[in-house]
């Protein structure tokens, strides 16, 4: 079972007793900064030449310096920019402002696990991942509640490193709801292979599939929008709050007998081993270098699929049934 850590087996004082610098303001970025000021935290907020975020920030009151600045005063940094360019902003600006016993933070593995970040010697290095996006992690923090989170230590140079995630942990809320302790390698390897086989790959493709399978048998696609698309968000609130028991006690018997029967005829054995596949070439690492190739490479295939999809029926007849939704896109909802 896993390690669960609560309010109680946190001591703030430490985070307290540090500066923290925040590089980045954007989703996971403001959250964090925000939550570590008000629980007493001596934060700045590093931000390159040019961002878009930096009035936020700055309106929000707090302080921003370069990203390189922030590096040099803290003696902790947690790097909450795209993952993609955290090695070049790496090298560039806290590299250089590293000195030992500093702390070094994540809120995922990814370059820390596939060796695109290697941190000297003397520097700790921990991970602090809420298990939501950052909007929700700053209301949750402001309401007095929290989302759970999950920590790792890669490399624990003070000996302290455990006990100041937990403690960073503690400034943003998450111990409020309950902290999980993991590794970079499980939780690099783990969140990949959800986002690609499950989350997005596999939910969209099974999407796509079931909306295509009923156009393509003469079925008008605004109906089949509403089967394969629109509904799955019913059905994945009930097994959010309930697991698989609740969304099958509140569908039909003749919906939950066709689940028992259909279900493994479309996810087979071959789909199995497809993930086992996937998995591996996570693991081994194939996964992240031609990630990196793609995205330095100016995203062009990246581009071809992201315009083929806009382009597809199910995008653009969604487009129009949405605009019958008025309560959909609207936050008051
Ligand atoms: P965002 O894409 O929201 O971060 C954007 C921020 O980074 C903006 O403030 C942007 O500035 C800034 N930025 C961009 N380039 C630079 C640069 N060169 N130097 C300094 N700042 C820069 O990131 P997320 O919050 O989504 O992700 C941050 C980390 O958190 C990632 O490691 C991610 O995997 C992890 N994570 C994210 C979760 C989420 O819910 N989003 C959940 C859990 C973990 P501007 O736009 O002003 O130019
Ligand atoms: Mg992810
Ligand atoms: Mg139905």
């Amino acid at each position: 079972m896993a390690e669960l850590f609560y309010d109680a087996d946190a001591d703030l004082s430490i985070i307290q007793g540090r500066k923290v610098a925040v590089i980045g303001y954007g989703s996971q970025g403001h959250a964090h900064a925000l939550s570590l000021r008000d629980s007493g935290v001596d934060v700045r907020v590093g931000l390159h030449e040019g961002s878009k975020s930096k009035a936020k920030a700055e309106e929000q009151g707090l302080r921003v310096v370069t990203p390189a600045e922030a590096a040099a005063e803290a003696d902790l940094i947690m790097i909450l920019i795209p993952d993609p360019i955290q090695a070049k902003v790496y090298e560039e600006s806290i590299a250089p402002n590293l000195n030992d016993g500093d702390a070094l933070f994540f809120a995922h593995g990814f370059n820390v696990r596939f060796g695109f970040i290697k941190p000297p010697a003397g520097v700790d290095v921990a991970l602090v991942a809420p298990k939501g996006p950052g909007h929700l992690v700053r209301r949750q923090y402001e309401e007095g509640r929290g989302v759970p989170a999950i920590a790792a230590v890669e490399q624990d140079a003070t000996g302290n490193a455990f006990a100041l995630a937990l403690s960073y942990a503690k400034a943003i809320g998450g111990t409020r709801a309950g902290v999980i302790k993991t590794t970079f390698t499980e939780e690099t390897e783990t969140d990949l292979f959800g986002e690609q086989a499950v989350l997005c790959g596999g939910a969209s493709a099974l999407v796509k599939a079931g909306f295509e399978t009923l156009v393509e048998a003469g079925y008008q696609p605004e109906i089949a929008y509403f089967e394969c698309l629109h509904e799955l968000k019913l059905i994945v609130d009930l097994m959010y709050e309930g697991g698989l028991e609740k969304m099958r006690w509140s569908v039909s018997e003749t919906a939950e007998w066709g689940d028992y029967i259909t279900g493994p005829r479309v996810i087979t054995a071959d789909t199995k081993a497809e993930m086992k596949k996937v998995l591996a070439e996570i693991q081994d690492g194939t996964f992240a270098k031609n990630w990196m190739d793609e995205y330095h490479g100016g995203l062009k295939k990246y581009n071809e699929y992201k315009t083929q999809d806009e382009q597809h029926l199910l995008e653009t007849t969604g487009k129009e049934l949405r605009k019958l939704m008025s309560w959909v896109n609207d936050e008051e909802a």
